[in-house]
């Protein structure tokens, strides 16, 4: 494939964002332009970008000014940049891992999830949900939107809360010396004063958002992969105090029961939801709780399991039980109506691939247009962002990907974004192989 630098990149180089070079503006030349309000695909539109926003979106070819740039997409289908509701900007899987975190500081997991954060962003990913770190991810937020570093747009729940022993107990494994009692500050709470404490700390750090883990899980260095790990009175404490705040709530979650009390607790996602039973769907579909299912991060398990010594062994009974179930949880839940957002659990797969998950989708009996819609609209919905990601409408953030082929028809195709920009500022734009 040809990746001419085009004149619009190396534009881009000098104007950071055209408010920075006056009063230029963006016209994009769209062949087909994807429409999640409406489901529809339109031909032959233009979308004018003013700095970092879109200041329309019209019917046919209309001619750029002077001034101005025209990009030309005509041979290419574009989209809203897509959003990840489940993702982990600070790792990435590897056998190395597990000894990697008792040897790397903060400035190491930074440098590496610099690289995490561009490969997403050229991948399409324009907004990310990060659900848990060492609270790095903060820190990259702020490097992203101050423009240190390219990435997406983050919106990040920092560390993640468990209790003792629960899945996001960071000394889950080592020898006792080494365990301490981490305490709500390192988020890992027993009770609902310690729930409500640790809530208050994140939003004291910084995070955007609250993410617990409501039951077992896989990749932790502990047996459970699946039973509950907060009472009820824990888990309203943490709903209640994030809604103080005006944070979203997301629950891992394997095992039915963790996942109901979660669901009654007034969580807002449930995030791969593998052993939901219909009772749970119910539940989900009378409180209005959106399901993540992350397909990708289930089946890359299951397969790395199978390798011996890719996991400690405490961690491969888990994988092959829970890993292969998520998929036909997702179709299940899909058919019965829950509401489905996007999320892969990106990190326990290679940053950048995220957009298996369509195939995946897809493959369960979504179409491609509810595939997109829900990394699109749905996903800005659950972040509160409406107002300004999640489509291509006039006054929102200029967050736009194209993919050589239409996706309607070939799912597969958004797995090479050829075009993103971000915010009004072009980081992405190889030539169709259609011409
Ligand atoms: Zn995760």
């Amino acid at each position: 494939m040809k990746r001419p630098i085009s004149k619009l990149l190396a534009a881009s180089f000098f104007c950071l964002s055209s408010q920075l070079c006056g009063a230029q503006k963006y016209f994009l030349h769209c062949g087909n332009l994807i429409d999640v309000k409406s489901g529809q695909v339109m031909s032959q539109m233009t979308v004018v970008i003013n700095g970092n926003t879109i200041e329309s979106v019209e019917k046919g070819y209309k001619n750029a000014g002077g001034k101005d740039q025209l990009i030309d997409l005509k041979d290419k289908t574009v989209m809203p940049g897509f959003i990840d509701l489940h993702v982990h900007i600070e790792s990435e899987t590897s056998p190395k891992k597990y000894e990697e975190q008792f040897r790397l500081n903060d400035a190491d997991v930074a440098f590496r999830s610099t690289v995490y954060a561009k490969r997403t962003l050229m991948a399409g990913f324009t907004t990310v949900r990060d659900l848990g770190g060492t609270g790095v991810n903060i820190a990259m937020r702020k490097a992203i939107d101050a423009g240190y570093i390219d990435g997406p747009r983050i919106y990040t729940a920092g560390k993640a809360i468990a209790t003792t022993g629960g899945h996001a107990d960071p000394t889950n494994g080592v020898k006792k010396q080494l365990m301490g009692d981490p305490g709500p500050k390192e988020g890992v709470v027993n009770g609902p004063e310690d729930a409500k404490k640790a809530v208050r700390q994140r939003y004291k750090n910084g995070a955007d958002l609250i993410k617990i883990t409501a039951t077992g899980g896989v990749l932790s260095v502990a047996k459970d992969g699946q039973g509950p790990q907060f009472t009820k009175e824990e888990l309203a404490a943490i709903v209640e105090t994030a809604a103080d705040y005006g944070m979203i709530t997301a629950a891992h979650a394997h095992g039915a029961e963790g996942m109901k009390r979660a669901v009654m607790a007034g969580i807002t996602t449930i995030e791969h939801g593998t052993l939901m039973t219909t009772e749970v769907m119910d539940l989900m579909i009378a409180k209005g709780t959106y399901l993540v299912p992350t397909i990708s991060a289930g089946k890359y398990v299951a397969d790395k399991a199978k390798i011996p010594g890719y996991y400690p062994d405490v961690i491969v009974p888990k994988a092959l039980q829970i890993g292969p179930q998520i998929q036909q949880t997702f179709q299940k839940a899909f058919q019965k109506g829950v509401k489905i957002a996007f999320g892969t659990d990106a990190g326990v797969f290679p940053h950048g691939e995220n957009a298996k998950e369509f195939g995946y989708m897809v493959e369960a009996g979504m179409s491609p247009m509810e595939a997109i819609q829900a990394a699109t609209i749905t996903n800005a919905q659950v972040l509160k962002a409406t107002d300004k990601i999640g489509a291509l409408d006039k006054g929102l953030r200029a967050d736009i990907v194209a993919a050589d082929d239409n996706p309607i028809k070939n799912i597969k195709t958004l797995e090479q974004i050829t075009f993103v920009m971000k915010d009004g500022k072009v980081y992405k734009h190889l030539a169709g192989n259609k011409k």
